[in-house]
């Protein structure tokens, strides 16, 4: 069973304070865009989840346990009192690894409907959200696609409506950032700042009415104005020259750069797909990233290619 699901952008990441849990509240906008990972589940004579990945980023695919896309098979299988699983799973990654894209997400939500269908286990999907939310914050909107505010810790999903599709360009870096890490370094600057960390320094997140209108009308230039992401000043801060890949992509045309989630990858809106493609060349040109991808957005949630 194959199954396609989508990466991420956000378009709006606005993060509360440092919560007594270690976590932060966030107001966070999602945007599924057309940049894939193909998850195959395939009966297997082997005990345990067997894996494999192919593609671009294929040699820094965790092939034990730790890999979520496994640990989603693991959770469908216990739910459903199946036993230890046999299942080989096949990665094909073309989403960025560690790159604020939510690659790992799309994979666990890709193998619990490619399991789902594999086992014919037929979990409603009130109840695949609900695992999916236990494998990790951005899981659920893997599954959703579309756009969605996510707030919580990311995890509770209302879909927003789109009134058009907008074309995007990404910038891999080398290498990749850790979520934690950019937390981490999001607090440090808001203690440096004097600003203060914690929940009680920080105002409540709130979700920007500017995003979801500009997301309504379809109207690239309005969502452009609108993007924002609390944690960019971290990523730069970690990694300075993302601020050269941010110009080099404005200067090439594009009508805004941001860092996605927690980057490294940068996100470029542009106007139309003849642009993308432009702004995809002068990037890679520029020197200032790895590779380019033009892709455009809202895609559709995790999808049974049979
Ligand atoms: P997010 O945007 O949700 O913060 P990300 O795009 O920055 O995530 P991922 O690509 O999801 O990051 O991977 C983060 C880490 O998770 C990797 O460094 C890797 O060790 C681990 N990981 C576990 N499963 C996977 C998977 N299926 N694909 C990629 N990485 C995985």
């Amino acid at each position: 069973m194959r199954v396609r699901v989508p990466a991420k952008v956000n378009v709006q990441l606005a993060v509360g304070g440092l919560r007594p849990d270690g976590f932060h509240g966030l107001a966070n906008i999602f945007l599924a865009v057309g940049l894939h990972d193909t998850v195959t589940a395939s009966p297997s004579e082997t005990d345990g989840v067997t894996l494999s990945a192919s593609g671009p980023f294929a040699r820094r695919v965790p092939l034990d346990g730790t890999n979520l896309a496994a640990r989603a098979a693991r959770l469908l299988a216990e739910r459903h009192g199946l036993g230890e699983p046999r299942v080989r799973l096949h990665i094909a990654k073309d989403i960025p690894i560690a790159g604020g894209m939510a690659g790992g997400s799309a994979d666990a939500a890709g193998a619990l409907v490619a399991c789902d269908a594999l086992w014919g286990t037929g979990t409603p999907r009130e109840e695949l959200l609900e695992m999916c939310a236990e494998l990790g914050s951005d899981v659920p909107f893997s599954l959703l696609g579309g756009a969605a505010l996510g707030q919580g810790r990311g995890e509770l999903l209302t879909p927003l409506v789109t009134g058009g599709a907008f074309h995007w360009v990404f910038a891999v870096a080398d290498g990749g950032l850790s979520t934690p890490a950019v937390y981490r370094e999001c607090d440090r600057l808001r203690e440096e700042e004097g600003t203060g960390a914690d929940v009680a320094a920080v105002p409540e997140p709130e979700p920007s009415a500017a995003v979801v209108e500009a997301l309504a009308s379809g109207d690239a230039r309005a969502l452009a104005a609108a993007l924002t992401n609390d944690l960019q000043a971290a990523a730069v801060s970690l990694r300075p020259a993302l601020a050269d890949t941010l110009a080099a992509g404005t200067a090439a045309g594009a009508l805004a750069g941001i860092v996605s989630g927690s980057g490294p990858t940068c996100a470029f809106l542009t106007g139309d797909a003849e642009s993308a493609t432009a702004v995809a060349e002068a990037l890679v040109a520029s020197g200032t990233c790895r590779a380019a991808y033009p892709a455009t957005g809202p895609a559709p949630g995790a999808t049974l290619l049979g």
